[in-house]
């Protein structure tokens, strides 16, 4: 298809002289459009209109909130270029793949260079004029500027350095200026160092530069605390777990049964490059194919041998990949909270990041700590199905009732409450595709007592 195409691209420039074409590569990008490849977190794609083939550049459906996450992160000045690389390729960050390169990330230099674009933010450079481009910004100016500032006061060895990163850096959103003002606001972990000498880490949220969030800093202790009990409000039905388990059941299944196909074949085709090799030895022996040809095919049944073989190794490895997921979520839809509490920080990163989009935190005024949350895909899509179903009657009572209120240390004592705090909604898309194809399971999913209703008062 690639050949195809610059075929094409060879004809098209042997028919216009190259002026031509430059000419109108420049008008293309004074009227905005892209002419080059989009940067990651865009896609080039075709666009008909009526009958009209147009190029265009549309936002990627799964870089392109990855990259707005990037800038997010980067411009609250907690993650070097380094940091952000990691961060980011555990956040399912992948290029485009390549043969060389089947699964990576982004690195920090190719970050170094993406943070620095203001095709982000909506804009076109054609010989070095800035254009209003046609594409949608992926960025905000304030965040972009913000981003520029910190990249500017950096060098270029601070960057490429790793910091430890707390399990919870990255997940935390502040719950009261969600509240006050709808803003979605990053929480920033940071320390003192008290007159003793003793240095305590706290959370506390980017609205405090501004003076406009009314939370206090956070000690990470109570931080910790709250989320962890948090976890005892994710629960989900006996039905949707057993539903769940079907569907995965029946989806290795099927995937084990494409594989095994994939596997003889190549099985066969190894077979018969085994008899073509024997053939060619035996007219090697008669001398009825000259010695040159003969070992030139044998090199080359050597590379196909190579090749099967490879792919003959990257089918058992899918295999045990999948079966790797499904064990993870089969142990996440027993019970949540346990698991989180068996995990290591590492391991907790990733369950906050596998379940939660966003934890929102945020402080009643009697000094409870409260989170609330924004669930991921699937998760996420499967409570939007659940609220344009029927509603679910009386659910089984979840063991340890789900309290997600955390009294804080030496307060006076108060019932703790159930609490979704302040969760933001988001639509979510469609769960048609990909492994996590669940059907008519509308009422199967709940948390605690108030479902995965997102509750933005909970007082
Ligand atoms: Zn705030």
């Amino acid at each position: 298809m690639l050949h195809g195409f610059l075929a094409v691209v060879n004809e098209y420039v042997s028919n216009q002289s190259a002026e031509d074409v430059k000419y109108k590569m420049g008008q293309k990008a004074k009227n905005g459009g892209t002419i080059t490849r989009a940067p990651v977190g865009y896609l080039n794609t075709i666009e008909h209109i009526e009958d009209r083939r147009v190029r265009t550049v549309i936002i990627d459906p799964v870089r392109g909130p990855l990259i707005r996450t990037a800038f997010e992160l980067y411009a609250t000045g907690e993650y070097t270029l380094a940091d952000l690389a990691d961060e980011l390729y555990e956040r399912g960050l992948r290029m485009v793949r390549n043969a060389k390169y089947p699964e990576r990330g982004i690195s920090p230099n190719r970050l170094a260079v993406a943070i620095r674009d203001d095709y982000y933010t909506g804009w076109i450079t054609y010989e070095g004029e800035k254009f209003r481009g046609r594409h949608k910004p992926l960025i905000s100016e304030d965040v972009f500027d913000r981003v520029q500032d910190i990249a500017n006061s950096r060098t270029q060895a601070q960057e490429l350095r790793r910091v430890h990163h707390h399990e919870l850096k990255g997940s935390l959103f502040c719950g009261s200026c969600l509240r006050r003002h709808g803003e979605r606001r990053r929480m920033i972990l940071s320390h003192a160092t008290n007159r003793h000498g003793n240095t305590y880490r706290y959370f506390f949220c980017t609205g405090r530069y501004s003076h406009t969030c009314e939370l206090p800093y956070v000690p990470l202790g109570r931080v910790e605390e709250a989320v962890e009990a948090h976890y005892a409000t994710v629960r989900f039905t006996p039905e949707f777990t057993s539903a769940m388990r079907a569907d995965l059941a029946a989806m290795l299944d099927e995937q084990q049964s494409t594989t095994k196909l994939l596997h003889a074949q190549l099985t066969k085709q190894l077979r018969e490059l085994d008899t073509k090799e024997t053939n060619l030895i035996d007219l090697a022996a008669d001398g009825t194919l000259p010695q040159g040809k003969i070992k030139a095919r044998l090199r080359e049944i050597t590379r196909q041998r190579d090749r099967l073989t490879g792919r003959l190794q990257d089918t058992d490895q899918d295999l045990s990949v999948t079966a790797e997921i499904i064990e993870t979520c089969l142990q996440l839809l027993a019970d949540p909270q346990a698991l989180y509490q068996r995990c290591d920080d590492q391991q907790r990163r990733r369950l906050n990041q596998a379940l939660f989009e966003e934890l929102y935190i945020h402080e009643e005024p009697d000094g409870e700590l409260r989170v609330g949350h924004q669930l991921k895909e699937p998760f996420d899509t499967l409570h939007v199905a659940q609220n344009s179903g029927p509603k679910p009657t009386d659910g089984p009572a979840a063991p340890g009732s789900p309290h997600a209120a955390v009294r804080a240390p030496k307060r006076t004592q108060r019932p703790p409450q159930v609490g979704a705090g302040a969760a933001r909604h988001q639509t979510g898309t469609a769960l048609a595709d990909g492994p996590w194809k669940v059907t008519g399971s509308n009422e199967l999913l709940m948390v605690g007592d108030t479902g995965f209703e997102p509750v933005t008062s909970s007082v």
